[in-house]
């Protein structure tokens, strides 16, 4: 799924190539997809493309007097298109939720992969009407979010790292890939307590949040949306890596897995040479 940098690199995207541009029709081909009825997407036709931005890993598509959220999810993703069909898109069994039809044939589809359908999108007045916009913490890449303001959001907080740094409403922006990247970098267990990082701990933890997440923004921005899923891959150190040598110190890269999701990591650098407890005790490489 989009993470903060993609988000970031495809409102930029947009900005560049369909801001000033009017949409001429907007076909909505997955309905649970559509979480608002009000504005209807019709009142999106004949309004202008004035630009786009990124609320955490919500894209908004802004225009005049609404705002077109999406929340990709797992298995969202967002498709440039230079050469649209006239004709509506129909409701059928494809990934496509959501087509934009602008002015000269150009547009966008926002597709869905996968069977957990849990790809979200939302016209607004205002993105903060978005419930989980509203409910969004500081942005990882906020300048306010210093050392010592993670360290007050840490503090106290008996949960593991990895699912903390996920959580939008306290950090908003990094998901499942950019967690194992951060604190890969930062040397750190993904099992540690927020609570229990020491001071030195924590700037480790911020400067490799700061470092992981700007790089990555570098390399995605420019990139066309076509090219950017490759780009993120090419660019992860840890995810979705288990079973290669890390790029550190050469151990293998380890993964632990949950019912709907896995974690990787490299024990020599992470966690003293010790591998995780995987309740699943399924090998590292193989992921089912
Ligand atoms: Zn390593």
């Amino acid at each position: 799924m989009p993470e903060l940098p993609e988000v970031s690199a495809l409102a930029a995207f947009l900005v560049e190539h369909a801001a000033g541009l009017a949409v001429t029709g907007v076909d909505a081909v997955s309905f649970p997809a559509l979480k608002t009825y009000d504005p209807p997407l019709t009142a999106l036709t004949g309004a202008t493309v004035r630009g786009a931005s990124r609320h955490g890993k919500f894209l908004s598509v802004d225009f005049d007097d609404a705002h077109l959220v999406t929340h990709f999810s797992r298995g969202g993703w967002l498709q440039w298109r230079e050469d649209l069909p006239d004709t509506p898109a129909r409701r059928g069994k494809g990934p496509l939720a959501l087509r934009v039809h602008l002015e000269g044939g150009r547009g966008w589809d926002v597709t869905e992969a996968g069977t957990q359908k849990r790809l979200a999108v939302y016209l607004v007045r205002d993105p903060q009407e978005v419930p989980g916009v509203a409910k969004l913490g500081p942005d990882a890449l906020d300048p306010d979010l210093d050392v010592r303001a993670l360290a007050g959001i840490l503090e106290g907080r008996r949960k593991q790292i990895k699912g903390l740094l996920t959580e939008q409403g306290t950090i908003a922006g990094i998901g499942n890939a950019y967690s194992d990247e951060i604190l890969h970098t930062a040397k750190l267990s993904p099992f540690k307590l927020a609570s229990a990082l020491t001071s030195e701990e924590i700037e480790r933890l911020h400067a490799s949040m700061r470092s992981v997440l700007t790089d990555a923004v570098e390399r995605s921005v420019g990139q066309r949306a076509a090219t950017l899923k490759e780009e993120k891959k090419t660019g992860l150190r840890v995810h979705r890596r288990a079973g290669e040598p890390c790029p550190v110190c050469g151990d293998t890269i380890h993964e632990v897995s949950f019912a709907a999701s896995a974690l990787q990591y490299c024990p020599t650098c992470q966690t003293g040479g010790a591998p995780l407890a995987d309740r699943r005790m399924s090998k590292f490489g193989v992921r089912t």
